[in-house]
């Protein structure tokens, strides 16, 4: 359960404390550096810590940003356990792990590169500039992970950044904006390189979407957000929404399948956007797909009680039907006991077998609940993995050890993320290669984002020397 406003600010000042008195911070007194009250004022500071950093050497935003990574390893339980209590969603154990991933493996300035021709006319270089000042908005899902990762990508590269965060984590978020301050001032360097405002609104990010001084907008939430930051007239980034199907052919290894996908559905209690959100499973295997995951902690629900999630899970609102936000990112213990059936701590997920039109099956629901689709075949089941995730390019998995199969859906569902026989968080660098980020832009196509999506190509060219050939 949600906390109430005074518990939660208990706590902050409680973890802040503790913040301080890890690092021996000079900045005591439960302020929280980087948070203003007017959001002109973050913006200069922010826009005035820019101008500090850019000229720096790489040497040194690497050592601010491994003190970043320091403060995030000391502090990452404090993080998950208010990320859980403020928002009420998640599962502290795998937030630990997120922020984990983010201290270790987010790409820092190693990720910027340079391109060169030499010859007979000179040397020209094509380098990785900064923005500037970036106006990231940060969803409540993934809330200090995202404001955490964005920041050492951002700053490796140069930049400066303004964040909006989801107003319901605005405290989890706002305590991540003061550990990069922090680390940064230890270190020598400015204040401000990470702001905010102390109550996030849809005002103040409008101000934000809106202000000269601000370069890139950067969005990671719902289609609505991606929307309002592609109108906005500058440059924009929009990591959007996903509806992530799984597809089971009849040459996979299906207790590995179960396994990896509930595996995967059930990090974070699914609210992660690249988890597994529907299965789809080729007749031939579906049973024996659907008894493995029940041993690995599925609960099968009947109709009665399916019926019964559908009318709790979704509500209607102006004559939709939408997301009941109690329910996202909660266990599947808990959403089964919001239906009446009492559940053992043992059951990870709930699953049941439905068409490709179910309410429960089509919506992008983040939360343990996995309806699953049979196909005849491998083509119905490319055909329906294509329908369900809804043309949002975002990510797309599948298990098999056929690799004409593999590589058909791969480019039919041409999306950003497609992990072939692996929990989707391996896409992350987590049991799998690369590195991780908390925003993907699916619909522009920057993909998975590290430093170099937040830089500008710059070329710099010295004609008729500097060529030693
Ligand atoms: P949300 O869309 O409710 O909120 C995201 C952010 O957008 C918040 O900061 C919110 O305050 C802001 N916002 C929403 N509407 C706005 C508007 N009109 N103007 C200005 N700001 C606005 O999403 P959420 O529930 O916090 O996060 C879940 C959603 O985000 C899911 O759809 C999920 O798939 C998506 N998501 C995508 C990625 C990605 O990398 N592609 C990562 C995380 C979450």
């Amino acid at each position: 359960m949600a906390l109430n406003e005074q518990e939660i600010q208990r706590i902050v000042r409680d973890v802040i404390n503790g913040i301080q008195a890890n690092t021996g911070s000079a900045q005591g007194g439960g302020q929280l550096m980087g948070i203003f009250d007017n959001v002109e004022d973050a913006i200069a500071a922010a826009k005035k810590a820019q101008k500090e950093i850019q000229p720096m050497p790489l040497e040194f935003r690497e050592k601010i940003i491994a003190n970043i990574r320091k403060k995030i390893m000391e502090n990452a339980r404090a993080f998950a356990e208010l990320g859980v209590k403020e928002t009420g969603m998640g599962n502290v154990g795998h937030k630990i792990l997120k922020h984990q991933l983010v201290a270790e493996k987010t790409p820092g300035t190693e990720d910027l590169s340079t391109q060169a021709w030499s010859g007979d006319r000179g040397l020209t270089l094509v380098e990785q500039g900064p923005f500037g000042v970036i106006g990231a908005v940060t969803p409540s899902t993934n809330p200090s992970e995202t404001v955490l990762c964005n920041t050492i990508g951002m700053l490796a590269a140069g930049n400066s950044v303004v964040f909006a965060p989801h107003p319901g984590a605005k405290n989890v978020s706002n305590m991540a904006i003061d550990l990069v301050n922090r680390a940064c001032v230890e270190v020598g360097g400015p204040a401000n390189l990470a702001v905010a405002v102390a109550e996030p609104s849809i005002e103040v990010s409008q101000t934000i979407f809106k202000h000269k001084d601000i370069s890139l907008l950067v969005a990671t939430g719902g289609p609505g957000v991606v929307t309002t930051v592609l109108s906005s007239g500058k440059r924009a980034m929009g990591a959007g929404a996903g509806n992530p199907p799984v597809l089971v052919d009849e040459t996979a290894n299906i207790p590995k399948a179960a396994e990896d996908i509930v595996n995967g559905c059930t990090f974070d209690n699914n609210l992660p956007c690249i988890a597994e959100k529907e299965v789809v499973a080729v007749d031939s295997i579906a049973d024996e797909l659907i008894s493995c995951m029940k041993q690995t902690g599925c609960y099968y629900a009947s109709d009665d009680e399916v019926d019964r999630l559908v009318k709790t899970v979704l509500v209607e609102k102006n004559g939709k039907r939408i997301l009941n936000r109690k329910c996202v990112g909660r266990s599947a213990k808990v959403l089964l006991g919001m239906i009446g059936v009492e559940a053992g701590p043992d059951v990870r997920c709930i699953i049941f077998e439905g068409d490709k039109k179910h309410p429960l099956i089509d919506t992008e629901l983040m939360m343990p609940i996995l309806g699953i689709v049979r196909v005849k075949d491998v083509d119905e089941g490319i055909e329906t993995a294509v329908e369900l995730e809804h043309g949002n390019r975002h990510s797309a998995h599948m298990h098999s050890t056929n690799v004409q199969n593999l590589t058909r859906y791969g480019k039919a569902l041409d999306t950003a993320i497609f992990v072939k026989n692996g929990p989707s968080y391996a896409a992350l660098g987590f049991g799998g290669e690369g590195y991780p980020t908390f925003t993907i832009c699916s619909r522009t196509g920057e993909g998975l984002t590290s430093a170099k999506t937040f830089t500008k190509s710059r070329r710099c060219v010295m004609c008729d020397a500097l060529c030693i050939r």
